[in-house]
């Protein structure tokens, strides 16, 4: 079932204007929590939630948002990392929570009330007051996980994590972003000499687990660069990757126009970005 619903919050205006841009921010991303501002300056959601109540408070503050301006939380998957905090951030504020029925099932989520549920259907656009979402199919080895794409008129951007490898379906899906939001999980090498257990190892460098960055890379080249004027390379491994590997792998497709690639961290996430 696709909803298209009233959000029980209407926000003020943050960033200010509705222009055709759109905004984004992350809170932290890693494999210790993960949560993403978007907004064209109308409707403001969030992109899972990984942390815990207070500590999504503060990370919101740090953006110069109140968690009582979203008009909804959006999860892609039911790993901790992802949807730790929404259960508690949705009964305090009583947002909407928008989920596949997979990821519903799975039962990470907690007691939420029937009304605050919204039903997303894989590959099928739905609306959000203003933001058009495109929910994506990916390779992940969750119950049924999505990432999203979000439009106006002038722009698109994409979020992309938590995906063992770039199916054809998830090139044609996200060709033609503005800005991209990119999963740089691990450095092959390191992973493989790291200190993770044999079976961690695999489940993390498989088809169903994360992006190395030599994958990214890859993925990256065949998406095309031209468009894209933010790439954040996100969901880094602390153990597994640094961020001068990434730089390393991804630097050389610039041209030279190094300023378009930046890097969310876990502490910190990375600050409003606008697009177009
Ligand atoms: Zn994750
Ligand atoms: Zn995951």
């Amino acid at each position: 079932m696709s909803v298209l619903a009233t959000p029980v919050h209407v926000s003020e205006q943050l960033p200010s204007q509705a222009s055709g841009q759109l905004f984004f921010a992350s809170l932290g991303s890693g494999s210790q929590g993960n949560a993403t501002l978007v907004s064209d300056g109308i409707t403001r959601v969030l992109v899972d939630c990984g942390f815990t109540l207070k500590e999504t408070e503060q990370r919101l503050a740090r953006l110069g948002v109140s968690a009582c301006q979203l008009d909804a939380i959006l999860v892609t998957h039911e790993h901790g990392d992802h949807i730790g905090g929404v259960g508690p951030l949705a009964r305090r504020y009583k947002l909407p929570v928008y989920l596949t029925p997979g990821t519903w099932r799975a039962g990470k989520l907690g007691r939420i009330a029937p009304q605050q549920l919204f039903w997303i259907t894989p590959q099928q656009r739905f609306a959000l007051v203003s933001l058009t979402i495109d929910p994506i199919t990916v390779p992940h080895d969750a119950r049924e996980p999505v990432q999203f794409c979000f439009s106006t008129d002038a722009c698109r951007l994409g979020l992309l994590t938590d995906l063992g490898h770039a199916s054809a379906h998830v090139i044609s899906a996200f060709r033609g972003c503005d800005a991209l939001l990119l999963e740089c999980n691990h450095d092959t090498q390191l992973l493989q000499e790291g200190p993770y257990p044999a079976s961690l190892k695999r489940r993390v460098g498989g088809r169903w687990g994360h992006l190395a960055n030599r994958q990214a890379a890859q993925l990256l080249q065949q998406l095309g660069l031209d468009r894209l004027q933010h790439i954040v390379c996100s969901h880094l491994s602390e153990q597994n990757n640094r961020p001068e590997l990434v730089l390393e792998s991804l630097c050389p497709l610039l041209d030279g126009d190094e300023s378009r690639l930046t890097i969310a961290t876990q502490h910190h996430g990375k600050d409003w970005q606008s697009i177009c």
